[in-house]
């Protein structure tokens, strides 16, 4: 089966801590010198995705997860549906290879572009007779990202779903207070630092 699919291992290997730098956050000189916080500390990777990690680890398909890690979710475009949390598996069924995936929440409209996105990468790749299944149980949750997916939204300016007070991404501070429920998408609410006075969006935490 050597021939199916063109392999890719640098896919995966972008994804390590991201080292985009300040620049994002600017800070504003005034304001942000009285700050003495630094950025909040992303937390250890947690049980739920050691445990998603250990079988892509022991998967005999890595170079296809590797593949796709290129597949983002459109309501998240930071972070791969590796990532995320939403790519279950990859695995030999009856009839060739099966994707299980697992939508963030009930209804997901973002489900129906994954799977276009997830056949065209595989398709791309040489990958012949596929199929993607969703899975929902155990339900998707924000544990089962990546520690590498919280320290991008936060390197993007979005406060990760961490367990915790909601911490601004901008300046570490706790002291900050809920805004709305519902920010640019439903799985964000949008806060304001009491810091350093900065909006920012928070990824909800989903248990
Ligand atoms: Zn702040």
């Amino acid at each position: 089966m050597g021939g199916r699919w063109r392999t890719s291992r640098s896919a995966y290997r972008t994804l390590g801590p991201h080292a985009r730098g300040n620049a994002a956050f600017a800070p504003q000189p005034s304001r942000s010198a009285l700050v003495t916080a630094s950025k909040p500390a992303i937390p250890l990777e947690t049980p739920e995705y050691a445990a998603r990690w250990a079988r892509r680890q022991a998967s005999p398909h890595e170079e296809l997860y590797a593949l796709l890690d290129a597949v983002r979710d459109p309501e998240v475009p930071e972070l791969s549906i590796w990532d995320l949390g939403v790519l279950r598996e990859v695995r030999e069924g009856g009839g060739g290879l099966t994707v299980t995936i697992t939508p963030t929440y009930s209804g997901c409209p973002a489900l129906a572009v994954i799977r276009e996105d997830i056949a065209a990468c595989l398709r791309d790749a040489g990958c012949q007779g596929f199929e993607i299944v969703e899975e929902t149980r155990p339900p998707w949750s924000t544990a089962l990202m990546s520690r590498a997916a919280c320290a991008q939204l936060q390197a993007g300016g979005i406060a990760p779903p961490v367990p915790g007070a909601v911490r601004c991404p901008a300046c570490g501070s706790a002291e900050t207070v809920l805004v709305s429920e519902f920010a640019s998408t439903a799985c964000k609410a949008h806060y304001r630092c009491r810091s350093c006075l900065e909006p920012f969006d928070h990824f909800k935490t989903l248990e």
